[in-house]
């Protein structure tokens, strides 16, 4: 039976949280076209991911575990991608949309001739749903090449939960010859945070322009409530917060339980990132910012008062 392959996000022994997300994104299109769905796992040591993705509802887990795959090079992970393809007749290849996805998937459809349809939202049969302009307007596509290749907004679907059963995991085939590469990994500088990632988070306090670089406060309301931090791009820009910070189109998408936004006008760009978070508060001192247009709840106010103020009297009722 042709399959749907879901190709795990992971980094230093963890899976993201994502890849469960992706992998209810493939079930509903296998459903949909009574096809299997099968997840792939490239890296160095991943034997207990694969178990971890083989209780994941999957039929199979394809391993392709070798050193040569050890760090994430979009020419290495693209062509060990298209071989698995190959090996396995699979139909419809995903993954969740992360910096990496992007990297090599676009890669994979190049190389395989496939049309490819990036940050999808939902699915409906064959058709899928993602954003243009911004998350302004939500198009319906449908790709017409036999081999479909996608990859889903995570925050958009459930995580695909935990089964008693697994699936069967299989070794796949690599070869990849690192003396034809033409990139050469260098290493990855991380900014370690005590925070949660700002993706992941339950709760999100992000800053813009009208910080003007004083992120003194929201940093001490992340710190009680447990919270990632984000900004704005205007934020970024002025160098106030780093890159991996930004929420919005060229940014992070992020979908909290919660989101506290102060000193941020609301942007199409930055909506774009956060608008699906499931309550949205707005700290603005112009009652006309647009981001009082998608909150839930506004406060008309001054940040450098309204947030203090909001500690004191969250420390007050949690004693
Ligand atoms: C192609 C493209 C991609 C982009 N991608 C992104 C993206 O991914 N993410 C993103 O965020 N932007 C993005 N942008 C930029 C976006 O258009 C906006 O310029 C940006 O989001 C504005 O940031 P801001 O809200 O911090 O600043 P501003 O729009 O300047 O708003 C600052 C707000 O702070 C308020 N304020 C000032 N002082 C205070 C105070 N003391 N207390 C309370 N409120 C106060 C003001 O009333 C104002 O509403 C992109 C733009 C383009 C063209």
């Amino acid at each position: 039976m042709a399959s749907v392959l879901i190709i795990a996000d992971h980094r230093g022994g963890i899976m993201g949280r994502a890849t469960w997300s992706a992998l209810t994104c493939g079930k509903e299109i296998a459903e949909a076209g009574g096809h299997d769905l099968e997840g792939l796992i490239i890296g160095k040591d991943v034997g207990s991911l694969a178990q971890e993705m083989a209780k994941r509802g999957v039929k199979t887990v394809h391993v392709a575990d070798d050193p040569a795959l050890e760090n994430p090079l979009a020419e290495t992970y693209a062509k060990v991608t298209a071989d698995v393809i190959k090996a396995t007749g699979a139909v419809w290849v995903g993954a969740a949309s992360t910096v990496q996805a992007r990297d090599f998937l676009p890669r994979v459809a190049a190389m395989l001739d496939a049309g490819m349809a990036t940050d999808v939202l939902g699915v409906d049969g064959e058709t899928l749903h993602r954003p243009v302009w911004a998350g302004a307007v939500v198009a319906e596509v449908t790709i017409d090449t036999p081999l479909k290749i996608f990859t889903a907004r995570a925050t958009e679907f459930e995580p695909m939960p935990e089964t008693d059963t697994a699936g069967e995991i299989v070794a796949a085939n690599v070869e990849v010859d690192t003396g034809a590469l033409r990139a050469e990994y260098v290493g990855l500088e991380e900014l370690k945070s005590e925070r949660p990632l700002l993706s992941d988070a339950d709760v999100v306090i992000a800053g813009g322009r009208g910080t003007k670089g004083k992120f003194e406060p929201i940093e001490q309301l992340a710190d009680m409530l447990g919270a990632a931090i984000g900004a704005t791009r205007a934020a970024i820009d002025a160098g106030w917060q780093p890159n991996d910070l930004q929420i919005g189109q060229t940014g992070k998408i992020v979908a909290p339980d919660l989101y506290i936004g102060a000193g941020i006008s609301g942007a199409i760009q930055h909506l774009a990132g956060m608008k699906g978070s499931k309550t949205i508060v707005a700290i603005n001192k112009d009652p006309e910012a647009p981001i009082f247009q998608v909150a839930d709840y506004g406060l008309e106010a001054d940040m450098f008062k309204a947030i203090p103020e909001f500690i004191e009297e969250y420390k007050k009722i949690k004693g």
